[in-house]
Formats: structure tokens, C-alpha cells, sequence
């Protein structure tokens, strides 16, 4: 596993911040970290306890709150944001992967460090050139990245679903003016059980005449995870969705996805990690590619959840009983709905062929 080259096409890049690089960022800022009765995060030991008591005490909401805001609190200086971009292809570099769309939501790193005087003043809306910084700043991160490790990387940018209609539009915006920086996609995550995509429609429909590629967290958890992947593929029309969990329950939206070519960013450790499968087979992950839907494996949020890409291809292919060609299949269907061009395909195909 560890020598078959790799494409991660759904990774947040707060999900995956080395504990080591967050416990250096946070003694640099200063900041003092508390939790509990009281106990401060100082060692990367305190990052897993910490993790490990909001897993616990608030289930998969506080792992999606208040994990996720334990690492954005120090994404919110440039250096910081170029650090952690650059350690997340390191990282990729270390797990073999060739080729990795990073996603994030650029809201969540604007809201202390990057506020201008202008933006305190208004309050806590966020204009797109405001975001822009931010993503510029993880943009050269990734590029250094880049040139050192060898791995190609883009953007995907993330609107949190709690975020309001016009955070959602000012994202896209930010997304379109950032193509020359690497975006090359948008994305709704956050909790679909409560928040719908409607909201983000219109963000979306700014992108429809753009370059840009669309997709969106749906069906990864809640009771309504039929009318979110439907919502998805007809009215956001995403060229791939994440999670997707209860697709093959329904033969209307396996036919629709099959027949559009639309991928399925599948993520199994993350599903396990989060309580929401028992079990990889219930993603029913062989009778789908036999239905011509293209499936492909993913990470998701490696260092928080505490797995690698490898972790999560090898556990899939075990419980399946998967033979190398079955993992070649899912790695030609990455290739397949990467956000590239097909030139960049052909490439990238030849890439993971040559040993
Ligand atoms: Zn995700």
C-alpha cells in the first residue's frame, strides 16, 4: 500500500494539520488553550485527550465545532496558513499521493488575524476580497509545497453550511477570482442535518458559466440524506459528491450519477471515526462500480481523525476483498473526475503507472 501512488480529491486542510505543526503554532501565538477542568493543550498528546473529550462529551457536532475550531484558531495569520499548506503536501508527499484537490473553507480563517480595520467596522461579513488573502497565502504554501515534494496540488473552497446566503456568494466570487491561484472548485460541508443547501443556490449558479467544478458534502449524514444528494446533482449540479453514503439505496440517483459521470468522493475512515457506518460494506462500494458509478477513496481529515489515505484504502480493500485491479479501477476514477483538464489526466495517468 505504502508504494501504490495515490489521489486524495476530498481533504480539508484543517482536517489534516500534524499535531506537532499545531502545538508549534500555538505556542508561537501565545495562546493558552484551555478545556475541561480547566487543562491546557501543551503536547501533542493534549491534542488527542482534547479531541478524544469533545468526541466523547459532544459527539460528532463537537468533533465538527470544536475540533475543527481548536485548529482554526491558529490558521489566522498568512506564515500560519502557508505553514500548514506546505506540511499538508509533505504530508501527501509521505503517503504517496500524486495529486490532491485540498479543500477549506477561507470564512473560518478571516475572522481574527486577516481582519482588516474596514471588516471590524462592518462587523463579521466577509467580502471576497477579503478572502482572497487567505487564499492566496495557502495557494503559495502549496505551490512550495510543491516544488519541494513533487506533488500537484488545487483548490477546492469550502462554504460551511451555517454560513449565510451571501457568505456563500461572496465564497464563489473569491473562488472565480482565484483560478490563476489554483481553485478550481467549490464546495458546501458542514451539517447537512440541519442546514440545506438552498441557501448556497445561487453561489453555485455563479459558477455554471465559469470554469469552476462543483461539489458538495451530501449524504453523509442526518435523515435526509436522499433530498441532499438529489438537491446536489440536480440543482447544484455537482460534478462529484462527498460521502454519499445511502447512495445505492436508490436506483434513481445510482442511474443519474452512473450516467452523468458524476464521482463519488467516498471516505470510509471517516465514516467510521464518526459513528455514522459500522462497517466499510455498507457502502456497498462493489455494486456500485458495477454499476458504473465512479467511486473513489478518499482521507477527508487524516491527522484530526487519526488515520492516513493508506489506513483508509487498505481497510476498504480488506473488508471487500479487493485484488489490485479493483484498486487501480478506483484510482483511474479519481483520475477520471479530478478538477483537471484532460491533458492533466492523461498525465496523471501516466504518473501512477510508471513505478
Ligand atoms: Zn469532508
Amino acid at each position: 500500500m505504502k508504494k501504490f501512488k495515490k489521489l486524495d480529491l476530498h481533504r480539508h486542510l484543517g482536517g489534516d494539520v500534524n499535531p506537532a505543526t499545531l502545538i508549534e503554532l500555538i505556542e508561537n501565538s501565545g495562546m493558552v488553550i484551555r478545556y475541561g477542568n480547566r487543562k491546557v493543550i501543551k503536547t501533542e498528546e493534549d491534542i488527542f485527550r482534547y479531541l478524544d473529550y469533545v468526541k466523547k462529551r459532544y459527539g460528532i457536532e463537537g468533533i465538527l465545532t470544536k475540533g475543527f475550531r481548536l485548529v482554526n484558531s491558529v490558521m489566522q495569520t498568512p506564515y500560519n496558513l502557508q505553514t500548514v499548506a506546505y506540511e499538508e503536501v509533505r504530508n501527501l508527499y509521505l503517503s504517496k499521493v500524486v495529486y490532491a484537490e485540498v479543500r477549506f473553507g477561507p470564512r473560518k480563517y478571516s475572522l481574527e488575524g486577516f481582519q482588516t480595520d474596514h471588516m471590524k467596522a462592518e462587523g463579521t461579513k466577509i467580502k471576497a476580497k477579503n478572502l482572497i488573502p487567505v487564499i492566496k497565502a495557502i495557494s503559495r504554501g502549496l505551490l512550495k509545497g510543491e516544488k519541494d515534494f513533487g506533488v500537484k496540488t488545487k483548490i477546492i473552497l469550502s462554504i460551511g453550511r451555517d454560513a449565510s446566503e451571501t457568505d456563500g456568494l461572496e465564497i464563489a466570487k473569491a473562488a472565480i477570482a482565484t483560478q490563476r491561484n489554483n481553485t478550481v472548485g467549490i464546495d458546501i460541508s458542514g451539517n447537512e442535518a440541519i442546514h440545506t443547501a438552498e441557501p448556497f443556490l445561487n453561489a453555485y449558479k455563479k459558477t455554471f458559466t465559469t470554469k469552476l467544478y462543483r461539489t458538495a458534502h451530501a449524504g453523509e449524514f442526518g435523515p435526509q440524506k436522499y433530498s441532499n444528494m438529489k438537491f446536489a446533482i440536480n440543482s447544484l449540479k455537482c460534478d462529484r459528491i462527498g460521502h454519499a453514503i445511502d447512495l445505492a439505496k436508490y436506483n434513481d440517483l445510482v442511474s443519474l450519477v452512473a450516467s452523468r459521470k458524476i464521482g463519488i468522493e467516498m471516505a470510509p475512515e471517516s465514516n467510521i471515526f464518526t459513528g455514522i457506518i459500522k462497517n466499510r460494506r455498507q457502502l456497498k462500494i462493489m455494486s456500485l462500480l458495477k454499476r458504473g458509478v465512479k467511486i473513489t477513496l478518499n482521507s477527508d481529515n487524516p491527522a484530526l481523525f487519526g488515520y492516513s489515505l493508506d489506513d483508509t484504502i487498505y481497510r476498504t480493500a480488506k473488508e471487500y476483498s479487493m485484488n489490485l485491479r479493483t484498486l487501480e479501477l478506483l484510482r483511474k476514477n479519481s483520475i477520471d473526475v479530478s478538477f483537471t483538464t484532460p491533458f492533466e489526466k492523461e498525465k496523471l495517468q501516466e504518473l501512477v503507472e510508471n513505478r
